[in-house]
């Protein structure tokens, strides 16, 4: 199942073709932007990700 999750910090929108992509997306782009990811973790991640 796809997911989607909006980027708190700035608003864009990361998806996945799955849990595992959509985590490593999040991750990723919170590195990228320079983003402090804190206590978020895959669970939270995961908790807070639409379905597409
Ligand atoms: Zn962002």
């Amino acid at each position: 199942m796809a997911k989607e999750i909006e980027c708190p910090p700035c608003g864009e929108m990361i998806r996945g073709n799955n849990d595992d992509e959509l985590v490593a997306n999040v991750i990723s782009h919170a590195k990228d932007h320079g983003h402090e990811l804190g206590e978020a973790d895959r669970g939270e991640i995961l908790s807070t990700a639409l379905e597409m």
